[in-house]
């Protein structure tokens, strides 16, 4: 039997994007769960759009992502390759040097298609059948030492025995002329696999009106890697049963291309960040606080941190919302006095409320008990307010346990003299 290999192939023209990313984790998973290898390939033949932080861009984010490679190529350092076939092509006429335009000293390399239909059989698609006749004589490289993506891409597939072609479904259209060079060379015809398309929210095809784009950006706005590859994975395809939180090694023995749905993939960010969630709930302190530290000023380290990691944990769904959401415990913020009274109490009743609190916070008394019998709303609310500043925030209590006694009484009576 052959030995499953896959490759993803991204061209350094812009940064990673997440379909590339999607695609990425679904020959990963299917190399991997075949016991087979996962090949990284930087089709960079195009040199005035590529770019080498491009490329580097690439690799850091499918490293982050977890998407490592069993081997690398760049086809800018293959091109003595392709130009040995190149020039074989052009002896036994499968192509010849083309003069553009009369009188022009332009000149092209071209296939030469001797038409007739191409049928392959996508796994995920099912029988392709196109005749080619239309696509006449297209071009296959700029000169004799410089393929273009069909030829190069054919010959790489070949030469580093690539046994299932796995990509984006808009790429559907180049396989006739891919299979066309490959009968030409003798190369055998990989399996094709297309994926559907991934789509924005609104069901056109995702776009930068969407939101970010490219992985790294998602690395950059801290979500866990590993709920990214979970998102990813389940972009047109999901396992057996319900389950939408699985780790790579579930994912790994669940793949199957029998379950990659034929319809557009909706990326759906509730559905992201909500996984995302259920990442970062399970990190322990330690983590969360490393987590977020680069997305927090220098000044927050030690002291509240332990404990604000532990109560934030629960309400955010990627690293940098941290900064957000946990800022008025280490940054106290100022807020209109009207906002501590609750709806019809008064100014008075308010002052009195919260007078109390800061006695039973000195005497370790219990506030529970004084709200639930001067009303929860009339004592929490602007104990809540004096101690976040804010209309929506975590419990006064879970606050005061993360301030500590002192930091608290010190907010609670700067509130009482803004009343
Ligand atoms: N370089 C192509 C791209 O980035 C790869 C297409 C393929 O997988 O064959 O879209």
């Amino acid at each position: 039997m052959q030995k499953i290999r896959t490759r993803l192939a991204p061209s350094p023209t812009g940064l990673l994007h997440v379909g590339n990313a999607r695609a990425g984790i679904f020959n990963y998973l299917f190399a991997k769960k075949s016991g087979g290898e996962f090949i990284l390939r930087i089709e960079d033949t195009d040199l005035e759009r590529s770019r080498k932080e491009y490329e580097d861009d690439a690799k850091e984010a499918l490293l982050w992502l977890g998407l490592s490679w069993d081997s690398f190529y760049r086809q800018s350092d293959r091109k003595e390759i392709y130009a040995e076939y190149i020039e074989k092509m052009l002896e036994n006429g499968s192509a010849y040097v083309s003069k553009e335009v009369e009188g022009n000293s332009k000149e092209v390399i071209r296939f030469k298609n001797k038409g007739g239909p191409v049928k392959f059989d996508d796994i995920i698609r099912g029988q392709v059948e196109v005749d080619t006749e239309d696509l006449g004589d297209f071009v296959i490289a700029k000169d004799t030492q410089t393929p273009l993506y069909h030829l190069a891409a054919v010959l790489d597939d070949a030469l580093m025995e690539i046994s299932h072609v796995i990509r984006g479904e808009d790429h559907i259209s180049n396989t006739p002329r891919q299979i066309l060079i490959q009968q030409a060379l003798g190369c055998p015809t990989p399996k094709y696999a297309h994926l559907p398309l991934i789509l924005g929210e609104d069901r056109s095809k995702l776009s930068k009106r969407h939101g970010a784009e490219a992985l790294s950006e998602y690395k950059k706005l801290g979500y866990p890697p590993e709920a990214m590859f979970n998102f990813l994975a389940l972009l047109g395809w999901h396992p057996e049963d319900d389950r939408e939180i699985l780790s790579k090694e579930e994912l790994v023995s669940e793949f199957s291309f029998a379950r990659v749905q034929k319809g557009g993939a909706i990326f759906d960010k509730r559905k992201l960040d909500w996984i995302s969630r259920g990442y970062i709930k399970k990190l322990s302190e330690g983590e969360i606080i490393e987590n977020v530290a680069q997305f927090v000023p220098k000044e927050w380290e030690g002291g509240k941190m332990g404990k604000a990691a532990k109560l934030f944990r629960d309400r955010i769904s990627k690293f940098s919302d941290f900064k957000e959401e946990a800022k008025f415990i280490f940054e106290p913020k100022d807020y209109e006095a009207g906002l501590l009274i609750w709806k019809n109490a008064s100014k008075e009743d308010t002052k009195k409320h919260l007078e109390k609190v800061c006695e039973l916070i000195s005497s370790g008394g219990d506030i529970m008990v004084y709200a639930q019998k001067e009303g929860r709303g009339e004592v929490l609310w602007p104990l809540r307010v004096s101690l976040s500043g804010l209309k929506n925030s975590p419990g006064p209590l879970e606050i005061i346990e993360v301030l500590g006694s002192e930091e608290s009484l010190n907010r609670i009576r700067h509130a009482i003299s803004k009343l």
